[in-house]
């Protein structure tokens, strides 16, 4: 099942000029219509034209299309796969058409290729196939990184035999069976789970969806990180019940570790669990009480008896904790998306500003900060100002020890800035 696609020459034929050279003054042999191109091209699909802005953002690799980019507004419901061509009618290729989302077009394909049951086979094998060579020995992790799996609008999180899946978008919510049926056939789960409760489905006209949607789960799943055991709600839990981004951070934090430790922002425990093989004592705060109750209980089963559980709003307890003189040697602040688009940047800095200044004063000389940002409309750069600032109004030196990103199995994709989200910084204060 996870054997890569055979090497050499691809045996699609490529049926437009390849992205970059001029187009050569003789015909090809088979003629674009000249501007009247049809709705419907000969192979049955919708036919999507771009203006020349959008052809060179094609071209330059950008696997999204913004409506403004079309050449008029297709009468299509969303949803289909449709052959994407310039003005002149000349194939670029095939994408996922979304008719209420600003980003009208999802690439798939710069070949003429049937967009069909083994193409999206051959994807997620290919997905497959670079985790097994990545993370040998795994049994959890991101299966399917969407666009930067060449699966755009899915996600598919494996836990074991259990598979945690989102469909984001017109295009994969309506392969829904399709897709379900290949992971079956490929993975041969135990459950499929549908997480498909996420608020950027309305941008797609999307209602939010929860459900089994294949075999039974066998209530929380459990999985190793490390030297921890981990348990996870596929169903109730957040995103597809855990963070596996953040699953390689976890384990390195386990590295830094020691004496007194805080962890901000825990959910089930992922950095506090990893803290307390190493550190004196750890205490972990977290806003949920769901959230909460499932880290004590992870403690409990890993027998860290060393683990103190707040329920409480992160910001208020690093004020409080700050005032009261308390002090730490190991943090991690691991916080939520502060941003969702680029009006919120602003503020997002400032939130994050906030928690890191006083993470730096908290610490003692010598102590460890491991600081995360999700937020991708701010990128490593601008995180990295963001702590330097907050280092000079702590009066405190600080060292850069690591700089980190996503596990292997969140591939970023080259040409889409937004794959690339997760910045995780290791600092020392001196
Ligand atoms: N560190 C975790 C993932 C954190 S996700 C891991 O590696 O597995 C962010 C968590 O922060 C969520 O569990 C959310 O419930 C919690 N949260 C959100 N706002 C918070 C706040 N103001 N104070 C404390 N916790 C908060």
């Amino acid at each position: 099942m996870s054997k890569p696609p055979p090497a050499g020459p691809r045996p699609e034929r490529r049926s437009g000029p390849p992205a970059g050279h001029k187009r050569p003054s003789h015909r090809p042999e088979k003629p674009a219509p000249d501007r009247t191109h049809p709705d419907i091209a000969p192979d049955g699909l919708p036919q999507v034209s771009l203006v020349r802005r959008g052809v060179e953002r094609w071209q330059a690799g950008h696997p999204w299309i913004y409506r403004a980019d079309l050449n008029g507004d297709p009468a299509l419901q969303g949803g289909e796969v449709v052959r994407v061509v310039d003005g002149r009618g000349w194939f670029l290729g095939k994408a996922f058409y979304s008719k209420l989302s600003k980003i009208s077009l999802r690439w798939l394909t710069y070949d003429d290729v049937p967009v069909d049951t083994d193409f999206f086979r051959q994807r997620l094998a290919l997905a497959d196939a670079m985790r097994q060579r990545a993370l040998p020995g795994e049994n959890t992790y991101r299966l399917v990184h969407g666009e930067a799996d060449l699966l755009p609008g899915l996600v598919v999180d494996r836990y074991g035999d259990c598979l945690s899946v989102q469909f984001l978008i017109p295009g994969t919510e309506q392969r829904k069976q399709l897709l379900v049926d290949l992971l079956v056939e490929l993975f041969k789960p135990r459950a499929i789970v549908n997480r498909s409760d996420v608020g950027v489905r309305a941008l797609e006209g999307l209602t939010q969806e929860k459900g089994v949607l294949y075999g039974t789960l066998p209530g929380p799943v459990a999985y190793d990180e490390g030297l921890v055991r981990v348990r996870a709600d596929l169903l109730e839990g957040q995103k597809t019940g855990s963070f596996l981004d953040q699953r390689e951070n976890h384990v390195m934090a386990s590295q830094y570790a020691f004496g007194e430790a805080l962890d901000c922002f825990s959910y089930v425990g992922g950095f506090a669990l990893q803290l307390a093989t190493r550190a004196q004592k750890v205490t972990a705060v977290e806003i949920s009480d769901a959230a909460a109750a499932q880290l004590r209980a992870n403690a409990a089963a890993n027998k860290l008896t060393n683990v103190d559980v707040v329920v409480a709003n992160a910001f208020d307890y690093l004020r409080d904790t700050l005032d009261e003189g308390k002090r730490f040697d190991t943090i991690v602040l691991d916080p939520p998306s502060f941003a969702k688009n680029k009006d919120a940047i602003p503020g997002a800095l400032r939130g994050y500003k906030e928690i890191n200044l006083r993470a730096i004063q908290l610490l003692r000389p010598g102590g460890y900060l491991i600081s995360a940002s999700c937020t991708y409309h701010i990128d490593e750069q601008a995180f990295e100002d963001m702590l330097a600032s907050a280092a000079a109004d702590a009066k405190r030196r600080v060292q850069i020890v690591e700089k980190r990103g996503a596990g292997k199995d969140h591939p970023v994709l080259l040409n889409l800035r937004e794959t690339r989200y997760l910045k995780c910084f290791v600092l020392r204060v001196l």
